[in-house]
């Protein structure tokens, strides 16, 4: 990654991929005063671009910190990202985060930095390789209680659970792993949210302790628009015997059948294949703007 040719945004200036570095005694490093975005683009247009830079700004301020550049700037410097890597079907990784002048947990004056790359990223799988779904292990580690960590942020210290539980996955040859809560509910996964299929109707855990993905709430919307149930409920581990299909969903992971969590198997059928379809074609440009494009 670090060879990567291309053109980083920092700070407002746009630099080679090489040079975008930072200071080893960065706040954001030390005490993981950092949030990031990651969205996708497809056919040059990012999807949902305004939803993802509202998120990152509102990240910010849980952590006690003012992004110094507006939502339009980001959005701009989002696009400008594309057009200076000449990308079209993209991944997008805004993050901001507490910068070096002062170390120790208190480090209010430090300067607040944005830094905002873009790399090709194509969704390679197609429908029928999708089909087949991944396999998640249980996580050991539990999404935790809201009034232990700051779960509405898209912060980078939230994520250190997230990596451990899928490396350890990844090390018994599962792709990702599956996250309880702090109550022992169904959560998410490390990096995406979970669905469920029953009788023709999907069930979705609350996003209580956990993020509401942006691709959850399309995900949703775009169930209800079919007339398909939407069912968002607490869901016990346990019920997963009863499920017959099994989803994630986040702007990486779009949306990504599981064959297996644990010792529970699922099918995917006729809603996931719907659902997968459905995404794909909302997150293509409109037709307009493909017209005025050309
Ligand atoms: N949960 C976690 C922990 C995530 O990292 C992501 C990806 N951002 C999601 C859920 C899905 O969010 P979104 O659909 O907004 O990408």
């Amino acid at each position: 990654f670090d060879q990567l040719e291309g053109s980083i945004w920092l700070d407002g200036k746009i630099i080679p991929w090489s040079e975008a570095q930072v200071h080893v005694l960065t706040h954001g490093l030390h005490y993981g005063s950092s949030v990031f975005e990651g969205q996708r683009a497809y056919g040059g247009e990012i999807f949902k671009l305004e939803e993802h830079t509202k998120r990152l700004h509102a990240s910010a301020e849980v952590l006690g910190f003012t992004i110094p550049w507006t939502e339009e700037q980001i959005n701009d410097a989002c696009k400008q990202m594309l057009v200076e890597n000449n990308l079209t079907d993209a991944y997008l990784r805004p993050v901001a985060w507490r910068g070096s002048e002062m170390m120790g947990i208190s480090a209010q004056a430090n300067t607040i930095h944005l830094a905002i790359a873009a790399w090709e990223w194509p969704s390679y799988f197609s429908p029928e390789e999708r089909l087949k779904g991944i396999r998640l292990d249980m996580a050991e580690y539990r999404r935790p209680d809201p009034k232990t960590a700051p779960f509405k942020s898209k912060a980078a210290g939230l994520y250190m659970i997230c990596t451990i539980s899928k490396h350890a996955a990844e090390a018994k040859g599962y792709s990702d792993a599956l996250m309880l809560d702090w109550q022992g509910r169904v959560a998410e996964a490390t990096g995406a949210n979970v669905f469920f299929i029953k009788d023709g109707a999907i069930h979705t855990p609350i996003a209580d302790c956990f993020l509401d993905g942006i691709t959850r709430r399309t995900v949703i919307d775009l169930a209800r628009a079919r007339g398909i149930e939407v069912i968002e409920r607490r869901i016990m581990p346990e019920e997963m015997e009863g499920f017959e299909q099994c989803f994630l969903t986040g702007s990486a992971a779009e949306v990504t059948p599981v064959s297996e969590i644990g010792p529970y198997s699922f099918v995917p059928g006729d809603i996931t294949k719907l659902m997968i379809e459905d995404y794909m074609a909302a997150v293509q440009p409109a037709k307009e703007e493909l017209l005025v494009a050309s």
